[in-house]
């Protein structure tokens, strides 16, 4: 039910955690405190605004189980 939240270079992070660009190549920023500024999109670049990163990694499938 929740979009993500999107974010322009320049204003605070709310939160920890990883932000991805709204460009074609999704480039990916890590922040591990909340109160930092988002950074300038990279060269080449064409995003608009950072946005929470989607916690979907197909890899990052949990699969504890005791057999
Ligand atoms: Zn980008």
């Amino acid at each position: 039910m929740s979009l993500p939240e999107t974010f322009p270079p320049g204003v605070y992070t709310p939160a920890a955690g990883t932000y991805v660009c709204d460009c074609a190549s999704a480039h990916q920023w890590h922040i591990d405190l909340a109160g930092h500024l988002f950074p300038p999109f990279p060269a080449g670049c064409t995003g608009h605004t950072w946005q929470t990163a989607v916690n979907g990694s197909p890899a990052a499938e949990p699969t504890a189980r005791d057999s």
